[in-house]
């Protein structure tokens, strides 16, 4: 984590990542391999060159994912990378005066218009909003996405959430994160091991999260802004004005990472630990 490191000057000791240092650490240039909450912390790794980072944002909601989490899956299609967001449910009870199936319509194709905008895919499980399983098929089901799509990096909802389908989520991920690394679990793809997990900054998952991790992403503000904005939820059409919110939120989280707009992130308790060979790696 020395590139990562490096940079957590402050107080607080958050961690502020750039466009080049989150590439290197996304590509396992530092940190340890085998972070995630269960496994084995393994020895920091050699410095490798940076690739493309990819990122999966998975979500309980189509509107998490992009209000939410869609900041660093922005910034990893900006940088040559894979996107993804993929929502468990399509949020089609939340009107209060559009019917569901019509309005889980509308939010299927804002997801694909808004992810077109990041130059990400959307993906849908389709679970019933408000009843999100915690079982081991909807474990299974968001597991064969990741190894189809591989990413380095997964962002879904912290578990200190009012909302019970994202307390869901956050399960189903840890799950699925689980199973897709186990190369005896035998489905459609191979199996893979994702690099890190994050969790997003949320106004519904505020209870006891800590962030430690802040990412710029001024490059992708705009895009950013661009595709939440074909939500008319975004504009505070359901009660909460998730604009003003996310992109104050945004600057407030630049100016204590000394750059114009970033996101908060939180990691397992486990991808914090660090595992230094020499005093200069602080
Ligand atoms: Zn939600």
């Amino acid at each position: 984590m020395k590139g990562i490191m490096s940079a957590a000057t402050t107080r607080r000791e958050m961690i502020r990542l750039s466009g080049a240092t989150l590439a290197a650490f996304y590509a396992g240039g530092a940190g340890p391999s085998g972070q995630l909450p269960g496994q084995p912390a393994g020895e920091i790794s050699p410095s490798v060159p940076a690739t493309p980072p990819s990122v999966m944002a998975i979500a309980a909601h189509p509107g998490d994912s992009f209000f939410a989490m869609g900041g660093p899956v922005a910034l990893a299609t900006h940088q040559g990378g894979g996107g993804t967001l993929l929502s468990l449910t399509l949020g089609e009870r939340g009107s209060s005066t559009i019917a569901a199936a019509q309005y889980g319509s509308m939010q299927r194709e804002a997801s694909r218009k808004a992810a077109s905008l990041i130059t990400a895919e959307a993906q849908f499980l389709e679970y019933p909003d408000g009843e999100l399983p915690v079982n081991d098929e909807a474990s299974l089901a968001v597991c064969d996405l990741i190894r189809r799509y591989r990413p380095s990096i997964i962002v879904t909802h912290w578990k200190g959430s009012w909302h019970k389908d994202h307390r869901a989520c956050y399960e189903i991920v840890q799950n699925a994160i689980f199973y897709a690394g186990l190369p005896a679990l035998t489905r459609g793809e191979p199996a893979h091991e994702v690099r890190a997990l994050f969790f997003a900054d949320n106004w519904e998952d505020a209870d006891n999260f800590v962030a430690d991790t802040y990412l710029d992403i001024t490059p992708v503000f705009q895009q950013y802004l661009g595709a939440c904005s074909i939500f008319p939820m975004w504009r505070g059409e359901t009660g909460f004005r998730y604009n003003d919110y996310y992109s104050s939120r945004a600057v407030e989280c630049g100016c204590l990472s000394r750059c114009r707009q970033a996101v908060a992130l939180m990691s397992p308790a486990g991808q914090r630990v660090r595992y230094l060979h020499a005093l200069q790696e602080i």
